[in-house]
């Protein structure tokens, strides 16, 4: 079964649900990137993963999201760039036992285009290509890019992971701004599905951001607007609340399953959780909506 093969059915198909918040509750320290277990806990992303693959989860994102070069050269990571991606797939793939996808998963630089900041837009074309070669030779069944808000920094993530002939998904990051959605770079729902379709990304979507699962189908009417290609979505659990200067996603399952439905009616296709979800929130997603 590929991608196209779950995304043919009637009903949604699942991606896993939140990799960091699961790994802070098993010891990651705060401030630390997620990326340093695949190398220093392995078992701990196992075990995750392993709880989403028994969940229902049909696609695996690896734990690679901070996985580009310009972001793990801030952690002090960057001469590890090849083995913590190389063995995020493995791990992954140990987690599957062939059950579910593994999709090779990208997240932001960090850094900013010029002229908010310093890099161009072939920096971080380069930087993305980097860990898309690594995760494309080690054998991942797509890519999903996640949490963009920026279009040209998206698109050149997306064109990186063009080049190794895996399906492409690629999702932005909106806030709710005045009734309306927008990514923090500004970037209105139906803009970004034109664009990340135009990039040449297979499916769009939405994932992360101030926002609930019941403003997702909002964001993903929006998107379908805009777009043939199949939309995903993966929301926090629920909009994020401040306690002690740090964001917290309290959502229960049952409330962000509720959220879901609406998501599915919008007419998402592919369906799973980014903050806050845990394995819970995925095994009730699927089991109502599958
Ligand atoms: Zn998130």
């Amino acid at each position: 079964m590929d991608i196209w093969g779950l995304l043919s059915g009637d009903r949604p198909a699942f991606l896993d649900g939140a990799m960091g918040t699961e790994l802070i509750k098993r010891g990651l320290r705060l401030g630390d990137p997620p990326e340093l277990l695949n190398l220093e806990g392995p078992e701990k992303v196992l075990e995750v993963q392993r709880a989403y693959v028994e969940a229902g989860a049909q696609v695996l994102l690896t734990n690679t999201f901070g996985g580009n070069r310009l972001k793990l050269r801030r952690a002090g990571m960057e001469e590890k760039l090849e083995e913590v991606n190389r063995k995020a797939v493995e791990i992954a793939k140990e987690a599957s036992e062939g059950r579910a996808l593994v999709a090779g998963n990208l997240g932001p630089t960090g850094e900013f285009v010029e002229p908010y900041g310093t890099f161009s837009e072939e920096d971080l074309y380069r930087a993305f290509r980097e860990q898309a070669e690594v995760l494309a030779s080690s054998g991942v069944d797509l890519f999903v890019i996640e949490t963009m808000s920026d279009l040209r920094e998206v698109g050149a993530a997306v064109r990186a992971c063009r080049e190794f002939g895996l399906p492409v998904a690629a999702s932005m990051s909106f806030e709710p701004a005045g009734g309306q959605f927008r990514t923090m770079m500004g970037v209105k729902p139906q803009d970004a599905a034109r664009a990340l379709e135009e990039a040449g990304a297979d499916m769009v979507g939405t994932n992360c951001g101030g926002i609930s699962p019941e403003e997702i189908a909002g964001v993903v009417v929006e998107m379908r607007k805009a777009t043939e290609r199949p939309v995903f979505a993966e929301p926090n659990a629920g909009r994020p609340k401040l306690v002690d200067g740090r964001a917290v996603y309290t959502l229960p399952p049952e409330e962000f399953v509720e959220g879901m439905r609406k998501v599915a009616e919008a007419g998402a296709k592919l369906l799973g959780g980014c903050c806050g979800t845990t394995p819970e929130h995925i095994r009730l997603l699927v089991r109502k909506l599958g």
